[in-house]
């Protein structure tokens, strides 16, 4: 522990709007916690969300974001057993209080004042993070991956459960995915990976440009051309099996357009988060063609099957990664993102 230094740096999202780097006293830990020093931290829609203000589990400023990360056991509490000083670990999890009956149980899951790490609790947009160590969102990352692969796994994740679990996408389906972003992409190649045919849809030409890259049939820049008898033309009129909506935010397009994308007894799979928390559905069509609207939330599975794909080379999600930054560079960074601006999907931290 020696070793360690007192103080590290972190970028502080002070109030929306204004990103900070600071020099920090290090986290501490409780028993029943580690702290990692962060190797690679990849930043999400979501965190671009709290940096303007608008995400509903950032209401506590300063916070430090950050929740897609892998790095290096560095200090372990003495109840946890899951990792030990030196393991490298991939971490989207929480943090817990460590004195409740459910922590001092072991049910950290069931901790009153759980929180989740860059929403909550203090993410990894810094060189340390301390996080529940027995966390069933954590996961030792294996040798033959980077750190970078490590933090991009959370977002494959994401794609992974609602193109393969939810969705069911399988060898001869026709998959339309809506949105390429990173998870748009995420999703799109493992509906590959199941032998689907794939159509990206989005608005922006480099992105669908990537899609392209990474394994997509076919794409449709919808900003300028309507996607819906390209679907008919490609299926032989019959409408795709599945789509799967990415996109979300401030927009009322995309679940009424995959309504009409779909074939009869077609499945909707919603990823997209919704700013308005409303969708407009042509309730006659979904029902008259009895479609199937499901709903899809973070990768329950873990990151087992997806660090087990990776590990396989079956799947190469390093070209999502299309800029690395220091700390320094994040508020830059962060900016890029909003205004989506050099081809921008991907940025990874290296604190
Ligand atoms: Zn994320
Ligand atoms: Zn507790």
């Amino acid at each position: 522990m020696s070793s360690l230094p007192q103080t590290m740096k972190a970028v502080v999202l002070a109030e929306p709007g204004r990103l900070v780097l600071e020099e920090r006293p290090l986290p501490q830990i409780g028993p029943h916690e580690v702290l990692i020093r962060v190797g690679a931290c990849a930043m999400c829609g979501s965190d671009l969300e709290a940096y303007l203000g608008i995400h509903p589990s950032v209401r506590r400023y300063p916070v430090v974001l950050g929740h897609e990360f892998a790095g290096t056991v560095v200090c372990k509490g003495e109840r946890v057993r899951s990792y030990n000083v030196g393991d490298r670990i991939c971490h989207t999890g929480s943090r817990t209080c460590g004195r409740c009956p459910a922590c001092l149980a072991g049910d950290y899951m069931n901790c009153p004042e759980r929180r989740g790490l860059g929403f909550a609790a203090d993410g990894a947009y810094a060189e340390y993070v301390a996080a529940l160590g027995d966390d069933p969102y954590s996961h030792s990352l294996p040798d033959a991956l980077s750190m970078a692969q490590g933090a991009l796994a959370q977002p494959f994740g994401i794609g992974y459960h609602a193109a393969v679990t939810r969705a069911r996408a399988a060898a001869g389906d026709f998959v339309v995915v809506q949105g390429c972003g990173p998870i748009g992409l995420s999703a799109m190649m493992a509906a590959k990976l199941c032998g689907a045919t794939v159509l990206s849809t989005d608005k922006l030409d480099y992105r669908l440009a990537l899609a392209r890259r990474l394994g997509a049939d076919a794409t449709v820049n919808v900003a300028c051309e309507d996607p819906i008898p390209l679907v008919r033309q490609f299926t032989g009129r019959r409408g795709a099996d599945i789509v799967i909506e990415c996109v979300g935010g401030d927009q009322d397009e995309t679940i009424a357009q995959a309504c009409q994308m779909l074939r009869r007894g077609g499945r909707l799979v919603v990823v997209g988060s919704f700013a308005r928390d409303a969708a407009t559905v042509p309730i006659i069509k979904f029902k008259f063609g009895e479609m199937e609207m499901l709903g899809s939330q973070g990768f329950p599975e873990g990151y087992g099957p997806v660090l087990a794909l990776l590990s396989s080379g079956k799947v190469d999600i390093l070209p999502l990664m299309t800029h690395r930054v220091g700390l320094e560079g994040v508020p830059a960074a962060m900016e890029m993102l909003r205004r989506k601006d050099d081809g921008v999907v991907k940025v990874v931290i290296n604190p």
